[in-house]
């Protein structure tokens, strides 16, 4: 049997360690999924996820995927043949999307900006005069681009709005509502501090009322998993098995986020984002994301020329037990990804990071 392994400081792009609360969840004793105690727990989960989102959708759900999934589904229930999606592209994220869009039937209008920039809100509204969705990433995890996403929502007019918010939810300012976004998907296994597995999920009543009705996805159909997760406990009726540990996970998560208040967490990811910003500067590395639209809870930095960017990263595993990652796409090798994530987004994991690295580069 090999070792197992206890512990890593996860400071790469995700998944980022769990919060305390989360792990303890996590071994709570499978109940069945219709039993009352976990439908008190998915109710609870949603409403939490409703606060994070910043949202009063009625159907705002842990979907039984991961970030992709959100993906899939956001698409699959809004695009089908001949539809145009406007799709901003600013990192790989973006791209992923017009795939999935492409093969929804969507006609992908595709509005690309350099890797490291955030998204031109009036370049993707002049892209065609008449979208049925269009489609942005808030937070660039493959670039560390925070994008200000409110300008789409003001300027769609018709279209839907579909925002990723994988790397932003629990950690950054996130208002569903007032910047009009109508379909939202996420990821659990960042600024959530839960482990990958789930995707938090609100839809508009505006936007489910112009979903495809009968999308061809029978799982991520949102017309049959309205249902599943009911609007009261009574109303609940079978769809699929729900993950009940990942959901007692979630909802410890959020509990804990709450308690601490949303906005001293985002404060805490702005602190922690800042401070290894300065860090690395300090250190004479420099900055991928465009200055200005960098993420605090994903910093993005320069590989220094002659340092072999995987050998520093083996090095911090081997050695610190820590996780950092390399960049995507073209920037695999030119660039670090540092993420400061749920639990970890605080100046200790700060400070281990860049004592790290510094060890690891000289
Ligand atoms: N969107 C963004 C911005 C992401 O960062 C990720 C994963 O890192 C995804 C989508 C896909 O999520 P998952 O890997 O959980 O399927």
């Amino acid at each position: 049997m090999p070792e197992v392994l206890t512990s890593r400081y996860l400071f790469g792009p995700g998944p980022s360690n769990c919060y305390p609360e989360v792990t303890a969840a996590l071994g709570y004793p499978v109940i069945g999924h219709l039993d009352p105690v976990f439908i008190e727990r998915l109710d609870r989960t949603c409403a939490g996820l409703r606060t994070v989102w910043g949202t009063r959708n009625a159907r705002t759900l842990p979907l039984s995927a991961t970030g992709s999934g959100g993906m899939e589904a956001a698409f699959v229930n809004t695009v089908s043949d001949g539809d145009v999606a406007v799709i901003a592209v600013n990192g790989l994220f973006g791209e992923r999307m017009c795939e999935v869009a492409r093969r929804c039937g969507a006609t992908v209008v595709r509005v690309d900006h350099e890797w490291g920039q955030p998204v031109d809100a009036e370049r993707v509204l002049a892209a065609h005069p008449h979208p049925k969705v269009i489609a942005a990433v808030h937070a660039e995890t493959s670039t560390g681009v925070l994008s200000d996403v409110a300008p789409l929502g003001a300027g769609k007019g018709d279209a839907l709005l579909i925002v990723d918010a994988v790397t932003s939810i629990g950690g950054l300012e996130l208002l569903a509502d007032d910047w009009g976004i109508d379909v939202g998907y996420a990821g659990t296994q960042k600024c959530l501090g839960a482990p990958p597995g789930l995707s938090p999920f609100t839809v508009s009543e505006r936007a489910f009322e112009r979903r495809i009705k009968e999308p061809r996805s029978w799982y991520l159909d949102i017309g049959l998993l309205g249902g599943y997760v009911g609007a009261a406990s009574g109303s609940r009726t079978y769809h699929h098995t729900a993950p009940v540990t990942m959901i007692a996970g979630l909802e410890a998560g959020l509990d804990r986020i709450l308690a601490e208040g949303l906005a001293a967490v985002q404060a805490r990811h702005r602190a922690a984002g800042a401070e290894l910003r300065d860090g690395l500067e300090a250190m004479g590395l420099e900055l991928f994301a465009a200055e200005g639209s960098r993420l605090p809870s994903l910093t993005t930095v320069k590989v220094p020329d002659g340092v072999d960017s995987a050998a520093v990263r083996a090095y911090l595993l081997e050695n610190f037990s820590t996780e950092i990652g390399s960049g995507a796409g073209a920037f695999t090798s030119t660039v670090w990804r540092i993420g400061m994530m749920g639990p970890n987004a605080n100046r200790a994991s700060v400070k281990l990071v860049l004592g790290a690295l510094e060890e690891a580069i000289a």
